[in-house]
């Protein structure tokens, strides 16, 4: 079975009324490849005017979302709450939450649970620090972040899995395409070897990390990658030439 590519946009805590209109109107008027599902995920003020305004055909994510279904949780925003406003996916397990926000592999896990039982779609995210890469422990670091995942859900279908080593996330400093296949194609046996072929087989691996319009082509030759996770350059036009990579 052929994995469509898929390509995420990150905005962060990034964003204005009025920049994020703007694109909104870009997305809604671009050429965008049919073959490539597309979501974007603006901060969760903007949500449901990017949910109304946006073509319909790309996908809205939520950059959080809490484990539990309502109360006196200050500051947080529940699943059900997500899929009242229209919005079916959640990036989770982001690194600038797992180290700023100090979220545990647990955290991110039992979010990821929650939001795939109640049918929200989970872009969840993976990887490793500089010195985890340097250390050579790149592979382990990620079979962990994965081994909690899998202890807590059994239906992969509603998740994307995004590759993003901290070193690349934008620093500008963008793993090789021999980096990156290297841990797409160890996280594609992982699943294997740990849940099914089938998962291994269906499951999207994205890539992210410094990904821009001049270096997604090549990336997007690569076998086990299945498309990105786009943070900075996904505010800017050029993030249409990304989505567009394979073409
Ligand atoms: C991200 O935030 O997920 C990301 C990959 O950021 P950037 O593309 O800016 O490195």
């Amino acid at each position: 079975m052929a994995r469509t590519f898929f390509v995420g946009g990150n905005f962060k805590m990034n964003g204005s009324n009025s920049s994020i209109k703007e694109i909104v109107n870009n997305l809604n008027n671009a050429s965008l490849d049919p073959n490539t599902e597309v979501v974007v995920s603006p901060p969760s003020i903007f949500l449901q005017t990017v949910r109304e305004s946006l073509n319909k055909k790309i996908g809205v994510a939520a950059q959080n979302v809490f484990y539990k279904p309502n109360g006196a949780y200050t500051g947080e925003i529940s699943v059900e709450q997500l899929k009242d406003s229209n919005i079916d996916w959640a990036i989770l397990g982001h690194s600038e939450r797992r180290t700023i926000l100090e979220e545990s592999d647990e955290t991110v896990s039992l979010k990821t649970k929650v939001a795939t039982e109640a049918g929200v779609s989970v872009i969840w995210c993976c990887g490793e620090s500089l010195e985890e890469r340097e250390a050579g422990t790149t592979i382990e670091v990620v079979s962990k972040q994965l081994a909690s995942l899998k202890s807590h859900i059994s239906d992969w279908s509603r998740i994307v899995v995004a590759y993003e080593p901290i070193w690349a996330i934008g620093t500008g400093k963008v793993a090789t395409t021999s980096q990156a296949q290297e841990v797409h194609k160890a996280i594609r046996e992982w699943l294997a070897k740990n849940v099914s072929d089938k998962v291994a087989e269906e499951t999207r691996i994205l890539y992210g990390g410094s990904v821009n319009e001049k270096n997604c082509s090549e990336l997007a030759q690569q076998p086990d990658i299945d498309g990105f996770l786009v943070g900075g350059a996904s505010l800017k036009p050029a993030f249409v030439d990304i989505v567009n990579a394979k073409q």
